[in-house]
């Protein structure tokens, strides 16, 4: 058997095995999936270890829905870098005798949907995006430590559970000088690994780029990789020769600070770190290490995320 089918059969396998426990619920879609109340109960509980182990930083909580305005998603570099990546929201906007149009193609399995127009927002790919164009102007001295959380969506369907199209991330994000950002991503680089060690997941920090798109796509993987700009922690879910990355701590430069015109408080272009929290994919490798019956589970992480 090559490489590639033992690893779709170790996807297909703990796929089945979380849908027969009805953990995920299968939608037809691959990487969309229903939680029930037992996978959910995990991410409520280690969302809540996470709000422990950070309430003395007083990070400010800020949630965004899973939809950004169109406007700003032209202003970043994502159609360049992740066009196959993307999420656009289009709906209906003619009147009678368009809708009796589509309707028509609707019925007669006519393609309906080139009939539809994009509204003024799209899904937004990270759950930090819809924060930087809030955050144009002047910093605060100390600049901002911000708690994030949305559902997020990639397009790329997988028969990897881990690879979901939909899926929730919580992040901390740091605004301000260069040296406030990069302490940020080197402290959770550190902290993130003391969490997750902690209820059982022996993650290994890694140098990691983003999915670039084409040929122009290889130069810039090697430009993150080179300047050290992404870190991933992985740990082996589906594979051990291809372990998954459940956290990730990013340092954008002046990215964002430049694009959407944050200033730290001395007034240079703000540099932005962002650290994430890959809720589902955590769940995954927690029911993966310890066994899909959470009273199995060590008695000590049982404890810690508070599953009696
Ligand atoms: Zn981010």
């Amino acid at each position: 058997m090559s490489t590639t089918d033992a690893l779709q059969e170790s996807y297909q396998r703990y796929l089945n095995q979380l849908f027969d426990a009805k953990l995920l619920i299968p939608s037809g879609v691959k990487g969309v999936y229903g939680r029930s109340g037992t996978f959910e109960n995990v991410i409520d509980q280690f969302e809540q270890y996470v709000t422990r182990q950070t309430r003395d930083m007083k990070p400010e909580v800020v949630r965004f829905p899973p939809v950004f305005n169109r406007q700003h998603y032209a202003q970043t570099d994502h159609i360049y870098n992740f066009p196959d990546l993307m999420g656009s929201v289009h709906s209906f906007m003619g009147r009678e005798p368009e809708h009796a149009e589509l309707l028509h193609k609707f019925q007669c399995c006519g393609d309906w949907a080139h009939d539809l127009d994009a509204t003024e927002v799209m899904l937004a790919p990270a759950a930090c995006y819809p924060l930087y164009p809030s955050a144009t102007g002047t910093l605060p001295e100390g600049g901002r430590l911000v708690d994030l959380k949305s559902f997020v969506f990639r397009h790329e369907p997988s028969d990897d559970p881990a690879r979901m199209q939909s899926f929730r991330m919580r992040e901390f994000v740091r605004l301000g000088t260069p040296e406030q950002a990069l302490a940020h991503r080197d402290f959770w680089l550190e902290n993130a690994q003391r969490i997750l060690k902690s209820i059982g997941l022996d993650v290994q920090p890694v140098v990691a780029n983003d999915p670039f798109f084409g040929r122009g796509g290889r130069q810039m993987k090697a430009t993150q990789r080179d300047q050290h700009l992404k870190f991933e922690l992985v740990i082996p879910i589906c594979s051990e020769e291809k372990p998954t990355a459940i956290t990730s701590c990013n340092y954008h430069l002046d990215h964002f600070g430049s694009v959407f015109k944050i200033n730290s408080a001395d007034g240079a272009v703000a540099h932005t770190a962002c650290m994430g929290f890959g809720l589902e994919r955590i769940c995954l490798a927690l029911f993966k290490h310890h066994g899909l019956n959470i009273s199995q589970w060590p008695e000590s992480v049982r404890k810690l995320l508070d599953l009696s």
